[in-house]
This record gives structure tokens, C-alpha cells and sequence, in this order.
């Protein structure tokens, strides 16, 4: 077992570069040096101060600060299983989640006090508020390292998948593994050393917004937390802080495409050496524009999940050659394609992606079968459609649950919404299949018009018929303000399919 925490790395750093800036926001920063000493106090506060026992959980809720990150560092380091909420989460989402993993002590930054105590946890779940009782229980823990036994701080987090319906999973993250992500990412990408600065956009609940934020601390560069996504305060912290590495959701990828062109001219985006963008479908067309307007030769592209939070990546060489692929495997990671039968694909053919990954979580909390469910021996099942070319690159079709199944041929939800999203006048799609009494099933695309176009359902009829055969064309059209997206940015497809499926039985997956 490696016996290597994430707070390890913090230690070192901690020892080599005291006084370099670990973290900052807004006017507040941390040197290693008062991160490394903030995370002993956390692991004793946590162990002593408030009784916890290595695997017991502990919840936060709050948008990312400086507390939020040493909290998830120190915490795992007095094996707490910590359970990051996003701060959108309602009263009844933490109350669900709360009710699953049944926390001692909530974290809750004093913004969202309202939303924890609506929750309604009961008299012996503690509620700590960050920016009122949080400073003094930190500054009554002792600054010294907790001696824990090894095999007890393996798993670190709870993760919940951003499901958007039925009960919430959550995945046991185990830090260990993260270590050795950590570690292997500066091999990956080339940067995540002493000399990075990150932006952090994504919330840290999410691996989104962790993942390169704790890679970044480890490797012992600095982290800046941007507060709330706002695409020109961001292109702006770029120049300020001369910011070398960022991850963001294309989501709001394309957000900062949308500014004028004035706007993006005028940023000082030199300092860039890693744009990542990652954890939902990536148009070419985005990412070329991106390569255009932001820079070339620095934008990446991750593949990943919950549950294996680096499958694959596609490098900045490969942008413009291996259009819509998402990568090769993450160095590390191998990868199979398989049938329904569980049976090998024929190369070049489409299958199910199962991956063999060591950065593989450790399981659902207490749902061993679900957890049995998502393996195929030890390979983890994605849910993703994909096809893999012959120089081993990976191209995600479509979820295994988003196929339509329409008349006897299987249409890529995907490839209509590459399709409509195209058209000029669109500014977001999602497509996804729905009861139809002729084909069983039948597509419906739910559009964002841009503001001030017009856009005729017959105009875009038209422009459909042009490109897809005819099982392939919505048969209705939804017109949306906008779409339901999760924390990646992720469109929320269950929730515009599952209304018309109430009451019926959907064969598909
Ligand atoms: P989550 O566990 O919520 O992070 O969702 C993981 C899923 O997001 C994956 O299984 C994919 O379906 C999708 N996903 C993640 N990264 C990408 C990507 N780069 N391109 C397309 N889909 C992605």
C-alpha cells in the first residue's frame, strides 16, 4: 500500500518553499508553509476537537475559498471521508445526500447557513460555519501531524455522481490513487510543476474543479480560486496573475468564445501553457476557435468520470488531426471496447469502453452491487459508446443510455446534436429519444436560439434534411431559455427525456 497522502506532498513543499504562495482569493493567500500548518490543524481539530474517527464522514458545503481546500486535504489526513456538495445544491439534495452517508459534522460556508439548516439534519449532525465558529475551532487545534495507521486514510472522498434523477451514488475516492494521478500528470501534460500557477473556475466539489487544483498544489505550484464564473473577470485574472494552467467545462469554454473579440484581444492570455477542457462532449468547431482566439498549441482536451477521473486526453498536436477524438488512454490506463455480450468489438467497431485504470475508485457507498455492476472483471464500465482508430485514438459516440433506438436503426443522439448545433442560429442543443407509437422511439432535440435570430422550426427542418437521413431527424422541436446542465456543464439528458417516459418501460440500457 502506498503510504503517501495527498497532505504528504503539502508537507514537503511546505519544507522546501515556505514562503511561496500556495493559494489565493480574491485578497487573501496562503503560503505552503500556512496551508501545510492549516492541514495539521484541520487533522487534529478533526480527530480531537471534534472526536472523528478515521472513516467517518464529514460534509461541506461551500463555493470554492481557501478553507474549502484545506479542508479537503487535511480532513482525508485524519481519515475523514469527506463529502464535497456543490454550493447550488438545494435543502432537499444535501438532506438526500446527508440521509445516504449520514455525516457527524457539516461544514458550511456562512453564505449557504440557510440551505444546511434547512436541511433539517437532526440534533447529532454538528454544523461548523466557515466565516463565523470555523477560525476559532481551526486556531484551538494543535499543528501537528496525526499519526493514523495507512490503510485507514486510503479512502479520502465521497464523491456523488451527478446524476440528475433517483438516489445519489457515492464514490469512494481513494487518495492514494490520487497521488499517484497526481504524480504521473506532470508526465502527461508536460506542466503541473513549482513554476504553475492554476485558475481554478470549476467548484471544488467536483473533480473538475479538484483534481487539477490538488495536482497543481502537489506538484508544488501555486492555485488562484476565481470567484463566481464570470468569462470576463476571467480572461482578466489570466493577464493579472499571469496564470500558466486552467481546466473549464466546454460549457463555459464557449462562454469565453462569446466574448467580443475586442474583449479577448485586449486580455493578456501569453501566460497560458495548459487550457483544459474536459468532462462533457467538445465540438471541433469549439475547439478550433479556441485554438484561434485563446491560443494554439496549448489546449488539451480530458476524458474522464467519477469514478476514473483520467481515462483519456488528447494532446495540442492532435487537436487539428484527430478531429472530435477525445485522445489515447491516460498513461497508465488500458482500454477494451466491448460488445453486450461482453465479447471483444472488431477494431474500428463501435463498443462499450470499459478501462483498467489504478486511479480507479474504490466502490459505491454501501451499494456492493452496484458496485459489482459497474465492472467487467477489473475493467471499469464507462457507459460510453465509442470507437477506437487504428492509431489508438478514442471517439465518444454517444452514453449507452442516450442511443435512440428508432425504428429498428440506432440513432447517435450525439451526431444529430453535432448536426443542428451547426446551424448558425443555434446556441445549444441536446437531442434524446422519446415514445413514438409508428418507430417505438422517436428523436426530439430541445434548442437554444441565439438571442435576436429567428429560427423557423421549417428552416431548421430543412437544414436537418439536408444532412440526416430521415430516422435520424427530430420529429419535435423544444425551445428552451436554456438547457439543464450538471456542475461540468454536462446537458442534464435525463431530464428532458424522462417526462415523456413516465409510466413506460425504456428498453434501452
Ligand atoms: P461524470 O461522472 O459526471 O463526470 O460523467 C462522466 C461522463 O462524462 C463520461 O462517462 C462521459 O460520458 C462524459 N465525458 C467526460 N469527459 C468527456 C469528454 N471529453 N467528451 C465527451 N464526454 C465526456
Amino acid at each position: 500500500m502506498l503510504d503517501f497522502l495527498i497532505a504528504d506532498g503539502i508537507r514537503q513543499w511546505a519544507q522546501r518553499t515556505p514562503a511561496r504562495i500556495a493559494l489565493q482569493a480574491g485578497s487573501s493567500s496562503l503560503t505552503f508553509a500556512q496551508l501545510s500548518e492549516r492541514i495539521e490543524r484541520v487533522a487534529c481539530g478533526a480527530a480531537e476537537g471534534l472526536g472523528l474517527e478515521p472513516g467517518e464522514r464529514v460534509a461541506l458545503l461551500a463555493p470554492n475559498c481557501l478553507e474549502y481546500v484545506e479542508l479537503l486535504i487535511g480532513l482525508p489526513a485524519a481519515g475523514v471521508l469527506t463529502v464535497g456538495i456543490t454550493a447550488g445544491a438545494t435543502a432537499a439534495e444535501l438532506a438526500k445526500i446527508c440521509d445516504d452517508c449520514a455525516p457527524r459534522v457539516v461544514f458550511v460556508h456562512e453564505s449557504l447557513e440557510a440551505t444546511a439548516r434547512a436541511a433539517d439534519l437532526g440534533a447529532d449532525v454538528r454544523i461548523v460555519v466557515i466565516g463565523r465558529d470555523y477560525d476559532e475551532w481551526l486556531a484551538s487545534a494543535r499543528p501537528v501531524r496525526p499519526e493514523v495507521d495507512p490503510s485507514r486514510t486510503e479512502a479520502a472522498w465521497l464523491q456523488y455522481t451527478s446524476g440528475s434523477t433517483g438516489v445519489p451514488k457515492g464514490a469512494v475516492i481513494s487518495q492514494h490513487t490520487r497521488v499517484l494521478q497526481y504524480l504521473v500528470s506532470a508526465a502527461e501534460y508536460g506542466f503541473f510543476t513549482p513554476r504553475d500557477h492554476h485558475l481554478v473556475i470549476g467548484s471544488l466539489a467536483h473533480g473538475i474543479g479538484s483534481g487539477k487544483a490538488l495536482t497543481t498544489l502537489f506538484g508544488g505550484g501555486a492555485c488562484s480560486l476565481a470567484p463566481m464564473f464570470h468569462p470576463e473577470r476571467i480572461v482578466r485574472m489570466i493577464g493579472s496573475r499571469q496564470i500558466t494552467t486552467t481546466i473549464i467545462a466546454p460549457a463555459h469554454l464557449r462562454a469565453l468564445l462569446e466574448l467580443p473579440d475586442a474583449t479577448l484581444a485586449r486580455a493578456d492570455l501569453t501566460s497560458l501553457r495548459g487550457l483544459i477542457c474536459g468532462g462533457a462532449p467538445l465540438s471541433q468547431a469549439t475547439k478550433e476557435e479556441a485554438i484561434e482566439r485563446i491560443g494554439d498549441g496549448i489546449l488539451w482536451e480530458d476524458y474522464g468520470s467519477t469514478e476514473v477521473p483520467v481515462i483519456a486526453s488528447l494532446h495540442p498536436e492532435d487537436q487539428l488531426r484527430k478531429h472530435q477524438s477525445v485522445g489515447r488512454p491516460y498513461l497508465g490506463n488500458s482500454i477494451v471496447l466491448l460488445d453486450g455480450e461482453g465479447q471483444a468489438v472488431a477494431p474500428g467497431e463501435v463498443g462499450e469502453l470499459h478501462v483498467r485504470s489504478p486511479y480507479v475508485f474504490l466502490g459505491y457507498w454501501k451499494r456492493p452491487e452496484e458496485t459489482a455492476a459497474a465492472f467487467r472483471g477489473r475493467y471499469y464500465r464507462t457507459g460510453d459508446l465509442a470507437r477506437i482508430d487504428d492509431e489508438g485514438y478514442i471517439y465518444l459516440l454517444d452514453r449507452v443510455h442516450d442511443r435512440i433506438l428508432s425504428g429498428g436503426y440506432t440513432v447517435s443522439a450525439r451526431e444529430v446534436e453535432d448536426v443542428i448545433a451547426d446551424h448558425p442560429s443555434i446556441a445549444d442543443v441536446a437531442v434524446f429519444g422519446v415514445p413514438d407509437d409508428v418507430s417505438g422511439e422517436a428523436v426530439r432535440a430541445a434548442i437554444v436560439v441565439r438571442p435576436g435570430d429567428e429560427l423557423p422550426d421549417g428552416d431548421l427542418l430543412a437544414f436537418c434534411e439536408q444532412r440526416l437521413s430521415l430516422y435520424k431527424r427530430p420529429k419535435w422541436i423544444d425551445r428552451m431559455e436554456q438547457l439543464p446542465r450538471g456542475p461540468t456543464g454536462k446537458v442534464l439528458r435525463t431530464e428532458l427525456r424522462d417526462p415523456f417516459w413516465v409510466g413506460r418501460d425504456r428498453s434501452i440500457g
